[in-house]
């Protein structure tokens, strides 16, 4: 891995070399996140993109030589990357604005953007001949370790909180993966997580832990810019739980802008619920990650519920070094946004996917974009991973009898 400088820490500034530590710098308990240091002149004589406009692999394997693997690692067989960015332009139409692009992660293996960092994962425990990986989740972070594991066959044991959607429990299960449902929060299953992997030897890839999630994370950036033709959109809008997708994307554009692929830094634009929005909350008063306290937490949208942000070092610099912001949108907002994106774009989101929309919806009425900026919105899950949801954002079917008199009925309406 002579493409890798260091593992440098966002606290201290010390830097190691990859094989001192797995994840955290030792000088700061499990809060010392680190961040890969990459040769970007070695790096660009081995990639370019000339070589990507050439290469058919559509994964996120293509950018293999930006990946913090060994050259001879295997890689999982499931088809990770490659999403569509479609361009949509009811949706610019419904906002008055004149490019909007909505980029469907939910379309990955297990239905999540955290597919990208638990693909990378499997990867760097099996380099490390892990026996087995383990992580806490809110639920997709689960299913993707879950599946990834499976498709390798490689053991795994999932912490996740008992209030998980069933799809993702359900998903975890038909993986074969050991599954724990804790008895308390997101935030209690990764400290319980944490002392487990400690105490058995397992490999973590704990968000805001594990450094190499982040590198599994920035494909999306490099993706979105290579979709666009190297032409950086002006804005890109995600939800923002732990903080790690927003950190990850920052990432990916600081790799390309290093390489010289694009030449301007899009701002990103952080979505938090109302109801966990700690990093909201600490970007407004200027806070810095480190002073944050942990918060209670509670939204409708599962996967962005986070009262300690762990990724929080990585997400408030994401947002401050690309003069982006932070938004809050209400659970209303959220479900809101579900059908307008399933009837405008035809893309199914769960609520954490849905609220980057809800986030736009709502920096428009703020007068904090401009109608010509090119915006680019992730959808980062699939709306089947929580139906329940879905059904509260939307009316009812209609219920007839077997009588074409019951259809007419409902055609005369049309
Ligand atoms: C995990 C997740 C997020 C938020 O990612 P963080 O890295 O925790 O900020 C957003 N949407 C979905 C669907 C997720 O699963
Ligand atoms: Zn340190």
């Amino acid at each position: 891995m002579d493409h890798i400088k260091s593992l440098k820490c966002l606290i201290c500034g010390k830097e190691y070399a990859p094989h001192e530590i797995d994840y955290v710098c030792p000088d700061h308990g499990d809060e010392g996140i680190v961040d890969v240091q990459y040769d970007y002149d070695l790096i660009g004589r081995r990639l370019n993109p000339q070589m990507l406009e050439q290469n058919p692999d559509r994964t996120i394997w293509r950018y293999r030589p930006l990946l913090p693997i060994a050259p001879e690692s295997p890689v999982p067989p499931l088809t990770v990357g490659g999403t569509p960015l479609y361009k949509t332009d009811r949706l610019a139409a419904i906002l008055k604005m004149k490019h909007v692009w909505v980029k469907d992660d939910g379309r990955l293996p297990t239905a999540s953007f955290k597919d990208r960092a638990s693909a990378i994962a499997v990867v760097k425990g099996r380099e490390r001949k892990a026996e087995i990986i383990t992580t806490a989740s809110t639920g997709n972070a689960a299913a993707a370790l879950a599946g990834l594991c499976a498709s390798v066959g490689q053991r795994n044991v999932i912490f996740v909180p008992q209030s998980a959607p069933p799809a993702k429990i359900a998903q975890l299960l038909v993986f074969g993966s050991t599954v724990l449902l804790v008895r308390g929060t997101y935030d209690d299953a990764f400290e319980l997580c944490l002392q487990a992997a400690k105490e058995f030897g397992w490999y973590n890839r704990n968000t805001g832990y594990n450094p190499y999630m982040t590198e599994g994370k920035k494909t999306a950036s490099l993706e979105i810019c290579e979709q666009l033709g190297w032409d950086a959109p002006d804005r890109i809008f995600v939800s923002v739980g732990d903080g790690c997708i927003i950190g990850g994307l920052h990432k990916g554009l600081k790799d390309l802008m290093a390489l010289g692929w694009i030449n301007k830094l899009p701002k990103l634009m952080g979505v938090q619920a109302a109801g966990s929005a700690a990093l909201y909350d600490a970007w407004r008063s200027n806070m810095n990650a480190m002073d944050m306290q942990p918060i209670d937490a509670q939204t409708i949208a599962d996967s962005i519920s986070a009262g300690l942000p762990r990724d929080r070092i990585k997400a408030l610099a994401a947002v401050r070094e690309t003069d982006g912001a932070y938004i809050k949108v209400s659970d209303e907002e959220i479900l809101a946004a579900i059908p307008v994106l399933g009837q405008n774009a035809g893309v199914f989101a769960e609520p954490a996917g849905a609220a980057s929309y809800a986030g736009l919806v709502k920096a428009v009425a703020e007068g904090l974009v401009n109608p010509d900026e090119r915006i680019v919105v992730l959808v980062t899950g699939n709306g089947l991973k929580d139906v329940a949801s879905a059904r509260k954002s939307v009316g009812e079917p209609f219920v007839v009898n077997k009588d074409l008199n019951d259809v007419k009925r409902v055609a005369s309406q049309l």
